[in-house]
């Protein structure tokens, strides 16, 4: 997936402020923030999105979903968070490579 940007940025091409890596995952500041906090959670593998997903990944995505809780708990948000999947043109999701929204803190809108 050489025209993904967040494939490029796994790859170290296009810069990230990243807060958190792995060998699966990899965590950086959304470049458009919604919230105080914005953090995008993407696998490193490139899956366009949810619908994508196969019973092979289920590790990866239970590695991704117990991650949340601890990036949200070292940005301080002690009061909570709220996580999202856009998922197709549909769903609003404009980056086709998966990734899961991690906002928090102040200015935090409203769900609609
Ligand atoms: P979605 O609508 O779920 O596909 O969200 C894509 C998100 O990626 C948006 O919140 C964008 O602000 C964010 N985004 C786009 N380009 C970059 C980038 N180069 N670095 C960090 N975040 C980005
Ligand atoms: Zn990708």
């Amino acid at each position: 997936m050489s025209d993904c940007l967040f494939c490029k940025i796994v790859a170290g091409e296009i810069p990230a402020d990243k807060v958190y890596e792995d060998k699966q995952v990899l965590v950086f500041r959304d470049i458009n923030p919604k919230a105080e906090v914005h953090l995008l959670v993407i696998p490193k593998v490139h899956i366009d999105s949810l619908d994508e997903l196969t019973e092979g990944d289920d590790e990866l995505i239970a590695h991704m979903m117990r991650l949340l809780p601890k990036l949200a708990s070292e940005q301080g948000l002690t009061e909570g968070y709220r996580t999202i999947i856009n998922t197709g043109k549909g769903g609003g999701q404009l980056i086709f490579h998966l990734h899961i929204h991690l906002l928090g803190g102040k200015g935090l809108p409203g769900f609609q």
